[in-house]
């Protein structure tokens, strides 16, 4: 039985309330790290019930109570960080999802039963890591999704180890895609927020952009990535500022038909749930035509949020021009509400696509990646993973220098590898 070391059956039938039954626990559930932040409680969820979740991008996320977060880690296993980040997560006796490249599991297989040793969850993330999920056709999809489910389950030896979570390169999602996925009794994980740990930032701002979006939204699941140097650095004030903070971690597991499913109510799996009785709160409900459209971008465009910055301004600019309405001198909102946006907008939870942008831009490296085995053979295996992170480092910034804004280079039959674009 794949779930029998994590302690489930521990929370199984207390559905609500057994986060807060086991904060007093925690301690005692940490041997040798009483101030750890510990795992306060895991839910058993039905992917066929709830097939996409993660408010970036669907009107579902996982059943969280407030200050509840969820940790993922995308693009691994790579050693040297996906290591460090093992190493992180047992002091603090945390267990998190992973979600693991096929090409990386094919690699370093021992990685990824480290995780199942650790108790962690372990999904897919295809076999290449495409950057072209939402518009691959739906056989090429297909393939690679299989693949890597097949990568990681030669490198478990065991597919009951696997948990039937997936998470799409770059959140690049489809419907069709999204479809086969559902079909296989597989559950597509977008995010609640990132932090932004793909891109060449600071472990500080990873940090920071972590803590603010997690206390922005409340709870959720947060999108990390176990490849990064600056992940590595930034963990350990994360989970101490979660801690500081009064979150909890939980664990997510996929129900079995020995492990049942934790009870919840529909109420629980929207992040802001609204109330039936009280009518000015319909507006936030999420619409059931969300998914009629599958062809629709995933997320707000930067450009986007300023053209709805650039709405303040405009009636500003219009109310002046028309000025046969005489409104008031002082009107406080138009000033205020342009201060509040670009708050919003430095918190702005969802993928740009400008971001994507920068990720298509590295393609360069892809294709130094691509000739992975064989530096693999030339060096032991430490190094080789050294060589991995200096060639993502080199020549993304190459190809960023060299060919701004040009299209990704398509390389058949192998697409964009472990570079950290979720
Ligand atoms: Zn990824």
């Amino acid at each position: 039985m794949a779930y029998a070391s994590i302690g489930v059956k521990a929370v199984l039938g207390f559905g609500l309330f057994v986060g807060l039954a086991a904060q007093p626990a925690l301690a005692a559930n940490c041997p040798g790290n009483p101030d750890a932040l510990g795992t306060s409680r895991t839910i058993v969820v039905d992917p066929r019930e709830h097939p996409r979740i993660g408010t970036m991008q669907y009107s579902e996320t996982l059943p969280l109570e407030d200050h509840e977060v969820v940790l993922t880690f995308d693009d691994g296993p790579i050693p040297k960080y996906s290591n460090a980040i093992l190493a992180i997560l047992a002091e603090q006796c945390i267990k998190a999802t992973f979600f693991e490249i096929g090409r990386m599991a094919r690699e370093y297989p021992e990685g990824v039963r480290k995780l199942i040793a650790a108790g962690h969850s372990v999904g897919t993330h295809t076999q290449n890591h495409p950057l072209t999920m939402n518009r691959l056709p739906i056989e090429s999809a297909q393939k690679e999704i299989d693949d890597g489910i097949a990568s990681v389950k030669a490198a478990l030896g065991d597919l009951a180890q696997l948990s039937p979570f997936f998470r799409v390169p770059g959140l690049l999602r489809a419907g069709i895609v999204e479809d086969y996925l559902a079909s296989q009794g597989i559950q597509t994980w977008s995010a609640d927020f990132p932090a932004d740990d793909w891109r060449h930032v600071s472990s500080q701002t990873v940090h920071n952009l972590a803590i603010s979006r997690i206390e922005a939204k409340g709870k959720g699941i947060l999108l990390l990535h176990d490849i990064q140097a600056r992940t590595v650095a930034a963990l350990p004030s994360i989970l101490r500022d979660l801690k500081a903070g009064g979150f909890r971690i939980v664990h997510v597991v996929a129900a079995t038909p020995e492990l049942p499913k934790t009870p919840t109510n529909a109420q629980q799996w929207q992040m802001h749930p609204t109330s039936e009785t009280v009518a000015i709160s319909h507006w936030q409900k999420v619409p059931s035509f969300a998914f009629a459209n599958l062809d629709m971008l995933p997320a707000p465009t930067i450009s986007a949020s300023d053209q709805m910055l650039s709405l303040t301004e405009s009636f500003e600019r219009n109310r002046r021009v028309r000025g046969a309405i005489p409104l008031p001198q002082q009107a406080p909102w138009p000033r205020q509400s342009r201060l509040q946006a670009m708050t919003d907008k430095t918190m702005l939870p969802v993928p740009a696509q400008d971001l994507f942008g920068i990720a298509e831009r590295h393609s360069v490296a892809i294709r130094a990646l691509v000739q992975l085995p064989h530096h693999a053979q030339q060096s032991p295996r430490g190094s080789a993973s050294d060589s991995i992170a200096r060639l993502i480092s080199i020549n993304a910034s190459a190809a960023k220098r060299t060919i701004p804004g040009s299209m990704p280079v398509t390389q058949p039959g192998l697409q964009p590898g472990p570079i950290g674009v979720r």
